[in-house]
C-alpha cells in the first residue's frame, strides 16, 4: 500500500514523473491540474470557475479544490494506494487532506519533492509554452506561479519534513535519469 505525494515547482517535471511512478508501482496518479484542465476543456461549471484562476497563475480557491479532491479520493481505484500530484499546495490543504485520510484511518507514507532552480524552470516552461500552448505558460504568469510555490507550497514541504516523511530528489537531468533517482528514493523511503 502506497499513499504518496509528489511536490515540485511548476516545470519540475512532476507530471511526467508521476505518470511513470504510477505505472511502475501500479497506483493511480491524481493530478489536480489535469482534472482542472479536463474541466476547462469540457466547459463544465467547475472548469469555468477554475479557468479564471489558472489563466492568471493563481491557485483555485481551497473551497473548490478540496471538495474536488475529496470526491476523487472516495472512488474505488484509490483503495490500493494513490499518488497525488499538485495537491496539497497550501497548508490549509494539508490540514484538509489529513482530515480526509484520518476518516479512513489512513495517512501518507511518502512525500517526494522534486527540486530545480527558478531560472532553469522558467527556461523549461517557456519551451513548453511553445510546444503545448498552455494558457498559463507565459513569462509573467510563470514567474507568478513560481512565487506562489515559494510563498505557499514550501510551507507544505516543511510540514512534511517535520513529520519525517519527506524525501528530496534533484529534478535536473534527463527524464530517465530523474525517474531512476525518484524510484530509488521511494524504495529507500519505504524501507525506512
Ligand atoms: P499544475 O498542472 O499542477 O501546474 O496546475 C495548474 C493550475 O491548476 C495551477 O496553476 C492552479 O491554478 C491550479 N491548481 C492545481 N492544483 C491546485 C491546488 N492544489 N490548489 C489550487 N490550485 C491548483
Amino acid at each position: 500500500m502506497t499513499r504518496m505525494l509528489i511536490i515540485g515547482p511548476p516545470g519540475s517535471g512532476k507530471g511526467t514523473q508521476a505518470e511513470r511512478i504510477s505505472e511502475r508501482l501500479s497506483v493511480v496518479a491524481i493530478s489536480t491540474g489535469d482534472i482542472f484542465r479536463a474541466n476547462v476543456k469540457g466547459e463544465t461549471p467547475l472548469g469555468v470557475e477554475a479557468k479564471k484562476y489558472m489563466d492568471a497563475g493563481d491557485f483555485v480557491p481551497d473551497s473548490v479544490t478540496n471538495k474536488m479532491v475529496r470526491d476523487r479520493l472516495s472512488e474505488a481505484d484509490v483503495e490500493t494506494g494513490f499518488l497525488l500530484d499538485g495537491y496539497p499546495r497550501t497548508t490549509a490543504q494539508v490540514d484538509y487532506l489529513d482530515e480526509i485520510l484520518a476518516k479512513g484511518d489512513e495517512k501518507l507514507d511518502v512525500v517526494l519533492q522534486l527540486t530545480a532552480d527558478d531560472e532553469e524552470l522558467v527556461h523549461r516552461l517557456l519551451g513548453r509554452a511553445k510546444e503545448t500552448g498552455r494558457s498559463d505558460d507565459n513569462e509573467a504568469v510563470i514567474r507568478h506561479r513560481l512565487d506562489l510555490y515559494h510563498e505557499q507550497t514550501e510551507a507544505v514541504v516543511a510540514k512534511y519534513a517535520e513529520r519525517g516523511i519527506l524525501t528530496q530528489v534533484d529534478g535536473i537531468g534527463g527524464i530517465d535519469e530523474v525517474t531512476d533517482r525518484v524510484m530509488q528514493a521511494i524504495k529507500a523511503a519505504q524501507a525506512a
